[in-house]
């Protein structure tokens, strides 16, 4: 708990209701998209960038942990305030700034709801295609933190393919702005880059500077189904393999469709495998239906049991709804999940899915497998009830191997969602030790008092 003059200097930065302090308002604010808990002393949800300033220096003088915070969806625990302190969250600051619709750039406030962003710049003709499946319910701080990806990630890219420009506040209360609105600009380190990802470690993000693109005008979108795990693997090697580079080249496993169906009744099949959910895109309507043909074409050579491409845009969009609920439909199943998202190059797809199989056989806790398969990015969620310490030590034993066999196929922990609290005991693993020993040399430079997100991405 802040004493009483904390709290008002804060108050008066932000003005009233800018803080909260009463137990309720503290537990909202304890947990993410994990099972993980921890209570902040106080919430401060400041409206501008210099309330930030102002927030995190008072913090700097009186040395409290300042936990940045979007809308805490995210799945590594990483908005978990586990030592307690400031909740800063930035879900007031959303107001888009600007829609630079001659030079393609938007200026947003980090607390921007990734789904509104989209929605606006899509009125104004353009496509700002980084889309969480969680779009409408996190926010670009939050997306730039963990450099999120999405379901359009393989064609289009991250989230930092999209980062311009920031404006970060400093560990000091100093005022970072970095990037410009030009497609290129290399003078000095890119500071953008080295914030994308940094996990509310290195600095706040206030602002963000986001490119933009032309909107793709004609999709098509099929569901194929399989028999086999091994041919959806199979098959989606095959379709990259033959330089076809669908916008979304998705995975559900047979636990993923049936948790989904189970809830929103969408008619998915419940006699399959796997399904593969492909999606193609672009400005010519031709070269776009040419493309879903021939991604059809290698999944039946690889044994695809029934192929279906959506007939309009209610049944495209039943299909992303399908996929896009998986990941709050496993509730369904057991108390908790843990959701890794592992990736692998692409050769390796077909023999990481096998690897998790054989984790799931060796231990006997289910783990349902779906993901962004076309990027390599597999989101292996092992079920279990944490409140069972013997379930709680297998998950571990699990995410240990799951993680192992990243590595030896030449791949790495985490895709998009970050390390947070939950990878960090793995880091080292993952960067070696010189990568890892330079990344803590720069969270001391940027940030000696160790405030902002403590106990984040490194091991303790
Ligand atoms: C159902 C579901 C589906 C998901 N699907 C995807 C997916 O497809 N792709 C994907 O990449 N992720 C996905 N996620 C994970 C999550 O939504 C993303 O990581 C998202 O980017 C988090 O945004 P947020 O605003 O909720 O951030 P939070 O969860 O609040 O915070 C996440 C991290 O960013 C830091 N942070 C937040 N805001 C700022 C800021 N302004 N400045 C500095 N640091 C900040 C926090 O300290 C924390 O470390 C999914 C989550 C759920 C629950």
């Amino acid at each position: 708990m802040l004493d009483k003059k904390i709290l008002s200097q804060l108050e008066s930065i932000t003005g009233r209701g800018g803080v909260c302090s009463s137990p309720e308002d503290l537990v909202v604010y304890g947990y993410d998209g994990t099972f993980e808990e921890g209570t902040p002393d106080a919430v401060v949800l400041p409206r501008s960038t210099e309330d930030v300033s102002r927030i995190v220096k008072l913090a700097a003088a009186e040395r409290i942990p300042v936990v940045p915070r979007g809308m805490g969806s995210g799945l590594a625990a990483g908005s978990v305030p586990f030592r307690g302190g400031i909740a800063l969250t930035l879900t007031r600051m959303n107001r888009i700034l600007e829609i630079d619709q001659a030079n393609a750039v938007a200026r947003v406030e980090a607390g921007v709801v990734t789904a509104d962003l989209q929605a606006a710049v899509e009125k104004a003709g353009l496509y700002y295609p980084p889309d969480p499946s969680s779009q409408r319910h996190s926010t670009i701080g939050g997306n730039v933190a963990c450099n999120a990806g999405g379901p359009h990630c393989l064609k289009y890219g991250v989230t930092g393919d999209y980062v311009l420009g920031l404006t970060a506040v400093l560990a000091d209360g100093r005022v970072l702005r970095t990037g410009s609105k030009c497609i290129k600009d290399v003078v000095g380190y890119d500071l953008k880059a080295l914030f994308t990802g940094s996990e509310g470690t290195l600095g706040i993000i206030t602002e963000a500077l986001l490119r933009l693109i032309a909107t793709p005008k004609f999709f098509r979108t099929a569901l194929v189904e399989f028999d086999s795990m091994d041919g959806a693997a199979r098959a989606v090697y095959a379709v990259l393999a033959a330089g076809v580079v669908p916008a979304s080249l998705e995975l559900m496993d047979e636990t993923a469709i049936a948790c989904v169906e189970e809830g929103l009744h969408l008619g998915l099949p419940l006699d399959v495998a796997a399904t593969l959910l492909i999606e193609t895109d672009g400005g010519d309507e031709a070269a776009v239906a040419r493309e879903i043909e021939t991604a059809a074409e290698i999944c039946r050579r690889e044994g695809a049991l029934r192929l279906k491409v959506a007939a309009n845009e209610a049944e495209r969009a039943a299909l992303w709804k399908a996929r896009r609920s998986v990941s709050p439909a496993l509730g369904r199943k057991a108390p908790n999940k843990l959701g890794e998202d592992i990736t692998v190059p692409r050769e390796k797809i077909p023999e990481a899915m096998r690897r998790v199989k054989a984790i799931r056989e060796k231990y006997g806790l289910p783990i349902v497998l779906y993901g962004h398969a076309g990027d390599g990015n597999l989101h292996p969620n092992i079920l279990f009830d944490k409140r069972d310490p013997e379930q709680w030590k297998t998950v571990e034993k699990m995410v240990a191997e799951e993680f192992e066999a990243a590595l030896e196929l030449e791949g790495t922990l985490s895709g998009e969602h970050g390390v947070g609290a939950l990878k960090r005991a793995y880091l080292e693993k993952a960067l070696g030790p010189v990568s890892t020993e330079i990344q803590k040399r720069i969270k001391q430079a940027l940030d000696p008092l160790n405030i902002l997100n403590p106990g984040k991405i490194f091991p303790e």
